[in-house]
C-alpha cells in the first residue's frame, strides 16, 4: 500500500473513531435517532472526511441497516443499540461500530462477548491468515459466553469507494475460507444474540445506485456517492425505483443482538487497527 493511500485510511479511520466515541455520548433517554444520525453525519464532514454510508442505529433485535428518517423513533432505557459508522476520505472507507445499553445493565455480558470476539480476530488477523480460521474463533468466543453469533452477516473486504469490496469475514466456522493478503483492508464485525443467529429482512431505508437507472437525475447521485449508500433524507426529491435496497437486518427470532466492528490493514505480523 503506498504511503498516500495509507494516509487516507489512518485519518477516515481516526475521524470515524472520534465520531463513534462522540456519538455514544449523545444517545440518551427520550432523544430522537435522527438527531444522533444527523449529529454523526455532519461531524465527519466538519473533521474533514465524508460519511460513507448513512449513520445506522439499530436497536435490540435489529442487527444493522436501520437509519432514521424522521424524528418519531426515540432512544428508550434500556434500548441496546448497536451505532455504525463509515467514514471516507478520497473514497478510503473506515467501518467501525460499538454496542451501548441504554441506563440498564441486562445484556453486558452479550455485548461484552462481542468485544472479546472482534479483539480475539484482530490478534488472529496478519498476512497469509484463513478467514475461516477467524470465523472460527469469533464463533467459539461468542458461544463461551453462552450466546450464538449472528451467522448470516459477515466482516468484509474494503476497496477505494467499496464498502463490501468481496472477501468475507464469516462470524463462525466455515467450509468457505479465503487466504488474506498483506495490505488487504478489512471491517470485522461480530454480532451476538441470544437467538440463533439466523437474520430477516425488513424495511429497506438504506440505498444505492445499482448501475440499472439511466437518465440525469442517477447520473448527479453517481457524482455524489458513486455506488457507495446514501439515506433518502440526503435527496429528499430522487425516485427510489431501480435503487438499490439494503434491507434492515433483524434477527429472525426478535432476539437481542450486539456488534463490535473496527476496520484494520493486515500487515506480515498483524494489523493496524484504524478505528481505535
Ligand atoms: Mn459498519
Ligand atoms: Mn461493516
Amino acid at each position: 500500500m503506498n504511503d498516500i493511500i495509507h494516509e487516507c485510511y489512518r485519518r477516515a479511520g481516526k475521524v470515524a473513531s472520534k465520531v463513534r466515541k462522540d456519538a455514544v455520548g449523545r444517545i440518551k433517554e427520550d432523544v430522537p435517532l435522527l438527531e444522533v444520525a444527523e449529529y454523526v453525519e455532519k461531524r465527519i464532514e466538519t473533521l474533514g472526511a465524508k460519511p460513507a454510508f448513512p449513520c445506522n442505529i439499530s436497536l435490540n433485535e435489529v442487527a444493522s441497516h436501520y437509519t432514521p428518517e424522521d424524528y418519531m423513533p426515540r432512544f428508550k432505557k434500556g434500548d441496546v443499540v448497536k451505532i455504525d459508522i463509515g467514514a471516507h476520505i478520497d473514497g478510503y472507507i473506515a467501518d467501525t461500530a460499538t454496542t451501548i445499553e441504554l441506563g440498564t445493565k441486562n445484556h453486558t455480558r452479550l455485548i461484552m462477548s462481542c468485544d472479546e470476539a472482534l479483539e480475539k480476530a484482530i490478534a488472529s488477523i496478519k498476512d497469509r491468515a484463513e478467514t475461516g480460521a477467524i470465523g472460527k474463533i469469533i464463533e467459539e468466543t461468542i458461544k463461551k459466553h453462552g450466546f450464538n453469533p449472528v451467522k448470516d452477516l459477515t466482516g468484509h473486504s474494503l476497496e477505494r469507494y467499496k464498502l463490501h469490496a468481496g472477501v468475507t469475514i464469516p462470524n463462525c466456522k466455515s467450509f468457505f475460507s479465503n487466504r488474506i493478503k498483506k495490505d488487504m483492508v478489512f471491517a470485522i464485525e461480530p454480532f451476538a444474540t441470544y437467538g440463533k443467529g439466523n437474520i430477516k429482512h425488513g424495511k429497506p431505508h438504506i440505498f444505492a445506485l445499482s448501475g440499472r437507472i439511466k437518465g440525469k437525475e442517477p447520473e448527479e447521485i453517481r457524482k455524489r456517492f458513486g455506488t457507495l449508500p446514501f439515506a433518502l433524507r440526503w435527496i429528499p426529491e430522487i425516485n427510489r425505483k431501480g435503487l438499490r435496497e439494503y434491507h434492515e437486518l433483524i434477527e429472525a427470532g426478535g432476539e437481542i443482538v450486539a456488534q463490535s466492528e473496527h476496520t484494520v490493514i493486515v500487515n506480515e505480523e498483524g494489523c493496524e487497527v484504524i478505528t481505535r
